[in-house]
């Protein structure tokens, strides 16, 4: 057994959703990579995609806790959907929670379906990881708003009819910039998009945005201009528990396939996995995704239960402890299958790269690490 299905901690509706979705990814497995839209178009009929909106707009009225439980069990069989990252969790989530109602009633029900995806753009060539120093600003005019700024490194731009954008606004009296989130269709005039040329293998593709004085609509605006920072965390929490949930999914396929390898295999009398250099690191690789999976379910309860300072503290621990675990066992795996963990034929290599996103993004292993200096352990900062 290399995976980790269910908990003590899950309800039986909670585990029936995992089994099911685990079984839908195991129908998948083979033919994912030819089309994956195929899989997104069933997972959204059958109310996967959006297991954690509002029933009211076509949601599944679950949480966080049943859509990482999805996007882990699609990634445990070897399909994971990187959109869900995005599409139904940051965008989905805070236009449940701040969208007007005609928002609502306009977005939520074709994310629910995975009919329309929405994508979402924060990252910014000069700005990295210091998201305070985006420049992406809004301008007001008498019927709407203007865009202007850059983006780099947004997934599934090409996909997703409309990209969240998080831009800036000037506050009227103190000038100072504040967040906002403006939905941009992508057909809008000036919004352009380069498809980046990434080492990795996978349909959903990243791309470098120029929003060139994008005009927009006065509802383009998500939410209130004034609690823009509140409302980017109400997303910004569920992506960082989905990054972890994509992180196991992907660490437990690479598991599995290698423990099925190392039991076959025999260049000795006994099979590979008999020899402890072998089985332990694999055993090893086995606790380090429990441990992360227990703590991605506790990040996810407390995301579903408010986002207060507890919740980001263990939204970004979960990110942390998922992605290292899923570099070793995806780098152990590897291994294991000796040059067969470099062929294609076999599914591994490809992983090696792949693996590394979730320690890079949404926020990296050292900005989780500064981030638990300074607001867990009080430590002083260096920037
Ligand atoms: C496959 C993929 C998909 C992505 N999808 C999206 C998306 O859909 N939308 C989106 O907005 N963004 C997306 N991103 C962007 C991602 O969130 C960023 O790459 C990430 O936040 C890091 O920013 P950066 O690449 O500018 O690295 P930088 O900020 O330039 O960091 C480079 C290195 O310096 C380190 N570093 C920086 N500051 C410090 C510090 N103070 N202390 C210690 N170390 C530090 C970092 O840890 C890192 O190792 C995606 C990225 C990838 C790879």
């Amino acid at each position: 057994m290399t995976a980790a299905t269910g908990t003590p901690f899950e309800t039986d509706e909670q585990r029936a959703l995992r089994t099911a979705v685990a079984a839908l990814g195991r129908r998948h497995a083979d033919t994912h990579e030819d089309d994956p839209d195929v899989l997104w178009r069933e997972a959204g009929k059958l109310g996967y995609l959006g297991v954690s909106l509002p029933e009211e707009y076509g949601g599944g009225g679950g949480g966080i806790v049943e859509l990482a439980t999805v996007l882990e069990e699609l990634g445990a069989a070897g399909c994971p959907l990187l959109l869900m990252i995005v599409s139904p969790a940051i965008c989905g989530t805070v236009i449940a929670r701040f969208g007007t109602e005609e928002q609502r009633r306009r977005w939520l029900p074709g994310l629910a379906d995975g009919s329309r995806v929405m994508a979402f753009g924060i990252t910014e060539p000069d700005a990295g990881s210091n998201t305070h120093r985006i420049t992406t600003t809004a301008r007001r005019t008498p019927d709407g708003w203007v865009l202007s700024g850059r983006k780099v490194f947004v997934s599934g731009v090409d996909t997703a009819g409309d990209t969240m954008i998080v831009g800036r606004t000037e506050d009227a009296r103190t000038g100072a910039l504040k967040p906002c989130l403006f939905v941009v269709p992508r057909d809008a005039p000036g919004f352009h998009r380069t498809a980046i040329d990434m080492e990795l293998r996978a349909r959903e593709k990243q791309f470098e945005l120029v929003l060139d004085e994008v005009r927009l609509p006065a509802d383009a605006l998500v939410g209130d201009e004034d609690a823009g920072l509140l409302q980017l965390f109400a997303g910004l929490n569920p992506e960082r528990v989905m990054t972890a949930a994509f992180a196991l999914g992907m660490g437990r396929y690479a598991v599995a396939k290698a423990v099925a390898y190392a039991k076959e295999r025999r260049v000795w009398e006994a099979p590979i996995g008999a020899h402890q250099a072998v089985a332990h690191p694999l055993a090893q690789a086995h606790i380090e995704l429990e441990l992360a999976g227990l703590m991605t379910r506790k990040a996810a309860f407390l995301c579903d239960a408010g986002d207060g300072p507890e919740a980001g503290e263990a939204a970004n621990m979960a990110k942390y402890a998922a992605a290292e675990a899923c570099v070793r066992a995806v780098d152990q795996a590897v291994h294991t299958l000796g040059g067969n963990g470099l062929t294609r034929a076999y599914g591994l290599g490809r992983l090696v790269t792949a693996s590394r996103v979730a320690r890079i993004a949404p926020v990296s292993r050292e900005m989780i690490l500064n981030y638990v200096s300074h607001q867990s352990l009080g430590l002083p900062k260096s920037y």
